[in-house]
């Protein structure tokens, strides 16, 4: 009898162990916990938390910033039952906390639902080693291009402290990417800027980053010379829309009515072609690979001009509107087209409207792009020297007749290709500007002007 007993109650605390151990409400997985290994708090930093708990979700997080031997809890929080995943974006404001600038460690705590520990749940733990910083860094403006045109380019150079990361000057919506070189005291920087008319705004800002995010921003002393814009009516042909319109467009778009086959080509694929163009050329180097003046292809005529605002009609009706973003060169049928200085391939293959397309790489921000070609004759990755020919001209892309269409591109925005083929304009604005960063660059820049001189803005 005594023994049935004894196996009764082995039997019966086997069973409320096995209760225990596996029943879901006993579970014993902590929460998984992540936030950013290690980096740095500005001023006002937001750093990613997240935390996961399955199955018997969570209950409370808590997140403790520690330095020098103090702690302050700087997020707790309590969740409701079947909260299994939070993302917390958690904002801090060392100042106003007291914390000091330096070393910092961040310990994260999530504790789950579950009933181990007595009740207390399981623990779930991160923590990342972080530098807290809100001071930015120091920033002299050594010079700048003072008279900026309208849709045309300057220059600035700069030094920083060495704590800047990264800077960039805005002109509306455009960021034009400065780049930088060590020297005794941080760096010196250097940056290529456009002015054009599609920016949606007319005020030149310099703002340099350090790795918190810490930003310092200034107003460069930029002086905007307005200039005409050439305003064009093009009425459209049914030959053109025919021949040049209709076979850009895939095969299930061929029944759209003609108006409506302008408006996907000319507003679309224009926007979309553009941006891929900015995407592309926006990756230059730092390194300035171009020397003196740029060269407009010879026994060319120019027969359109940088920010040409053209309004398209059809039957007497408007159908679109486009802002010419370079230079149309026009020369005999099929030219040789040389590069306009030196510099290394980063592109060549169709690009939608601009037919077959050759982009390249001259360094701090800077790109030639040559399109409507026939075919090139360079590869990716390639570096030319000025005057070597890329490809022949055509009527690739939505080209009426044969030509060259160049563009000028800072950090992948189109500027006014005009100004870069003038020596004088190019030492006076630019490189008298960025010598002391371009050092040999700037020597070479000085070598006897193209035989564009003479070519004013
Ligand atoms: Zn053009």
């Amino acid at each position: 009898m005594k023994r049935v007993w004894v196996t009764g109650a082995v039997i019966l605390v086997l069973l409320l162990a096995g209760v225990i151990l596996f029943a879901p409400p006993f579970e014993r997985t902590p929460p998984e916990v992540k936030l950013p290994p290690e980096g740095y708090i500005g001023a006002k930093a937001v750093l990613q938390i997240r935390a996961k708990d399955r199955p018997a979700g969570l209950k409370e997080v808590v997140v403790d910033l520690v330095q020098r031997g103090r702690r302050w809890t700087v997020y707790r929080k309590a969740f409701p039952r079947g909260i299994h995943e939070v993302e917390i974006p958690l904002e801090i404001e060392p100042k106003k906390l007291g914390v000091m600038e330096g070393r910092c460690v961040l310990e994260v705590r999530a504790t789950d639902r579950s009933l181990w520990r007595f009740g207390h749940g399981n623990v779930g733990m991160a923590e990342g080693k972080f530098v807290v910083d809100w001071t930015p860094p120091r920033v002299e403006l050594l010079g700048n291009t003072r008279y900026v045109y309208l849709n045309g380019a300057g220059a600035a150079l700069f030094h920083t402290t060495e704590d800047a990361f990264e800077a960039h000057v805005q002109v509306g919506e455009l960021l034009f990417r400065a780049y930088r070189k060590k020297d005794r005291r941080g760096f010196l920087w250097a940056v290529l800027f456009g002015v054009p008319q599609y920016a949606e705004g007319r005020e030149v800002r310099l703002t340099v980053k350090d790795r918190a995010g810490n930003a310092r921003t200034l107003l460069l002393p930029v002086h905007i010379v307005p200039r005409k814009v050439v305003r064009e009516r093009v009425s459209l042909s049914e030959g053109f829309l025919r021949e040049k319109v209709y076979p850009l467009l895939p095969p299930e778009r061929q029944d759209l009515p003609p108006e409506e086959a302008f408006r996907a080509v000319n507003e679309i694929m224009r926007k979309r072609d553009e941006a891929e163009i900015t995407r592309i050329a926006s990756s230059s180097g730092p390194n300035p690979l171009w020397q003196g003046a740029f060269s407009q292809m010879k026994n060319t005529k120019v027969t359109a001009t940088f920010g040409d605002q053209r309004t398209y009609f059809y039957g007497g009706k408007m159908v679109g509107r486009s802002v010419h973003l370079g230079c149309d060169l026009a020369s005999v049928a099929h030219a040789p087209v040389p590069a306009s200085n030196r510099g290394r391939v980063i592109y060549t293959g169709p690009m939608g409207i601009y037919g077959n397309v050759v982009i390249l790489d001259h360094g701090l921000g800077l790109a030639s792009l040559y399109a409507h070609l026939s075919r090139y004759t360079v590869k990716e990755g390639e570096e030319v020297q000025k005057g070597q020919v890329i490809g022949y001209t055509d009527t690739t892309g939505l080209a009426g007749g044969d030509h060259l269409h160049f563009a000028i591109l800072l950090s992948g925005h189109p500027v006014n290709p005009i100004e870069w083929w003038d020596g004088k304009w190019l030492r006076e604005r630019i490189v008298a500007v960025l010598s002391p960063f371009l050092g040999e660059g700037a020597k070479a820049s000085e070598e006897a002007p193209s035989k564009a001189e003479g070519i004013r803005p």
